[in-house]
Order: structure tokens, then sequence, then C-alpha cells
């Protein structure tokens, strides 16, 4: 059986497809005509690498890219040069950094009053409408202006003078839920700002809401989790294509032909004859403990399951059904015949929190071209 290919040592491989990756941008940007697709690249890239990421979705043709950090705008922007790609962060201004958005080209999200009144001082003093996002809050609680704020706003817009909002945002609750009806609650109240406030651009769906169809597309959306390849909506087969695939080298395999336990706890019984394969990714890589007897993998085609408790760096796997593997051999943890979203529901679990935790000690290989 042939394996990832490369000079490394390590004991499993993560494979990043970046054409699988720049296909799912054109499919959410196609899907959302007229409407125009960003990429939502925080947490490094959502553990996929953001730089890299970033600009094979450049190249791809994306033009506003959206971070949590400030500091992570920071060094997107030193991978993203072309001054016409634009760099937003969502977690909102602190007093006293309005500057340094300027110096890098990056643009904050406004998620209150209090900011955006920081931010028209800071137009003031450099006597520029520098860009800003305004974010609403329409059913999240979390950030953004909370409905009494945008009231304010709307009552005196006087708030807003000296400002022009480049973006007027929101972000959707239960989009992956179809027939939520706070899915339709979000809307009206983002309708009712988009019509109040003045702004430029005005976006709510991330990917989830991209499928609830034209009326949430606005002027553009903001996809992060399909990019890479996650689901976007429960229960419905996804469109996207596997961008993430992860192998691990079998170590050692041990024939087991009486009674006995496996690993930590001696929480998995043997009373058949059984081969138990050992593999070097363990919950110190982000697979997740709670996987323990309930993630299954893929060899040789062969669905096999994790037996025993996830070790720190080490897993085991019943390959009985799988007689002729041998150490050596590789073991698809994810992958085409088990993408992210399967193990993340063994997991309980979002793919988002599988993608995210994928460890630094696997060997990363990219496939296609990096742009
Ligand atoms: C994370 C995030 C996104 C992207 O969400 P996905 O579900 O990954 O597409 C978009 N907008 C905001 C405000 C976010 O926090």
């Amino acid at each position: 059986m042939s394996g990832p290919a490369g000079p490394h040592h390590a004991p499993a491989v993560l494979t990043i497809d970046l054409d699988a990756l720049a296909w799912n941008w054109r499919f959410l940007n196609d899907k959302a005509t007229p409407a125009r697709a960003a990429a939502v690249v925080k947490a490094n890239g959502y553990g996929l690498g953001a730089p890299i990421v970033a600009r094979k979705l450049a190249k791809a043709g994306c033009r506003l890219f959206f971070t949590a950090h400030l500091d992570e705008a920071i060094a997107l922007r030193e991978a993203l040069a072309d001054p016409a790609i634009e760099i937003g962060v969502l977690n909102g201004l602190c007093p006293g950094e309005e500057m340094i958005y300027r110096a890098h080209a990056l643009f904050p999200v406004l998620n209150d009053l209090g900011q955006v009144a920081h931010w028209r001082a800071y137009c003031r003093d450099v006597g520029e409408h520098v860009p800003a996002a305004l974010q609403i809050d329409t059913g999240m609680t979390r950030l953004g202006l909370p409905a009494a704020e945008v009231e304010r706003l709307i009552a005196d817009p006087g708030l807003m003078d000296g400002i022009s909002f480049r973006y007027l945002m929101s972000h959707m609750a239960c989009a992956d839920t179809p027939d939520h009806p706070l899915n339709r609650q979000q809307l009206e109240r983002f309708r009712r700002a988009v019509d109040a406030i003045p702004h430029t651009i005005a976006m709510l769906a991330a990917s989830s809401a991209i499928f609830l169809g034209p009326e949430w597309h606005f002027d553009m959306v903001r996809p992060g989790v399909a990019l890479y390849g996650g689901r976007p909506v429960d229960g419905v087969e996804n469109p996207l294509r596997q961008v993430v695939r992860l192998d691990a080298k079998i170590l050692q395999i041990q024939d087991v032909d009486a009674p006995q336990t496996v690993g930590y706890g001696a929480s998995h019984k043997i009373e058949e004859p059984a081969k138990i394969a050992t593999v070097g990714v363990g919950y110190a890589d982000g697979y997740l403990r709670s996987l323990s007897g309930k993630a299954t993998a893929v060899l040789d085609g062969v669905t096999i399951p994790l037996v025993g408790r996830v070790s720190m760096d080490l897993l085991t796997f019943d390959v009985s059904k799988a007689p002729s593997a041998k150490p050596g051999d590789w073991i698809q943890l994810i992958g085409p015949d088990h993408p992210v979203d399967a193990l993340a529901d063994q997991a309980g679990t979002i793919g988002y929190e599988i993608l995210t935790g994928l460890g630094p000690r696997y060997a990363r290989r990219y496939l296609g071209d990096a742009g």
C-alpha cells in the first residue's frame, strides 16, 4: 500500500489540497452570485495555515479576508501584500489600536457604540474616513451592537458623522438548521439595519446561510468552514470537496489470541483473536480523547474501529478485518473515506473543532499550486 510521499519522520501526514480549497471558494462564490464571497481565515485558516490558504484564495479571486484577532491580521497582511486585498478583524477594536489598523492597511469590525465613538475620534484626528465595518447583533448575543444601540444609532445619525461604514454585517446563530425560526427573525432585523444605516456593502451569511437562499446573500457572503470542506447544513449531503486528509503510519501490530485488554483503564476487552495496530497520533495532536471507543478509520478501503482509550501520542485500532496489514502501512484517520465531519460526529463535536485542533506535529503536505 502506498503512503503519503516525502522526506519526513513524522508518524502522521496531514495533506491539504489547495485545489479543492480553491474549488470550494469558487463553488460558494458562484452559489452566492451576484453577491461575492469573502473568506474567513481566523485560527490559522481553521488550522490549515492562514498564509498559504489566503494566498491560494486570493489567486482564485477572493478580495476580502477576515481574521478574529488583530495579530492574525497583521501576520496575514505580510502574506497578502496586494493593497487591493482587504483584511478585517472580527473581534473588534480595542482603544489605542486604531493607528495599527491604518499602518497595516487593515480594518476593524466595530462591535459597539463605544468602538464607533473611538473610530470616529480617530477619523477626525487623521482627517480621513478610514474604512471600518459595523457589526450589529441580530440574535447571537455575542459581538455586535445590541438592538438598543442599533436603535440609538438610527435615531441619532450624528453618531456616525465622519465615519463611513464600508461593511455592515451581522452573524447568524442557527443557519445550519434551515427551519429554525431565528433565521428569519435575524434576516428581518438585519434588513431594517441595512435600510437605515449608511454603508457600502452588506453581508450576513457565513457558510451555512449561503445555503438558506438568495435572501440571505446581500452584497457579500463570508464563508469559513465550507471553504475547508466542512458540512454547511446538518442532515444534507455536503456539496463541498474534502480539503484535509490525515494518514498515520502503523508503528506496530500485535496478534492477540488470548483474552486481554487494550490501553489505559483496560477499557477495551478482546474476547476473540484479533490484530491490534498502533499508530503515533494522540490527543496531543488534536485527536480528541472523547473519540475513545467511538472513532473509526480506514485501512485499505476497510473501516476499522478505534479500540481502547486515546493516549497522548498513540491510538490503537482493531485491524482484524484487514489481515494483510503490516507496520509501515498507512491508516486514513481523516479523508475521502472518513471526512472531517464524520470524525466530528463520532466525537460528539463539530468539524470546526477537529480542523482547528489539528496539531503541529503532523508533517504537512500541500497539494496543488500554492498560488
Ligand atoms: C467564524 C465566523 C464566520 C465564518 O463562519 P463559518 O460558519 O465557518 O462559515 C463568519 N462570520 C463571523 C462573524 C464569524 O465569527
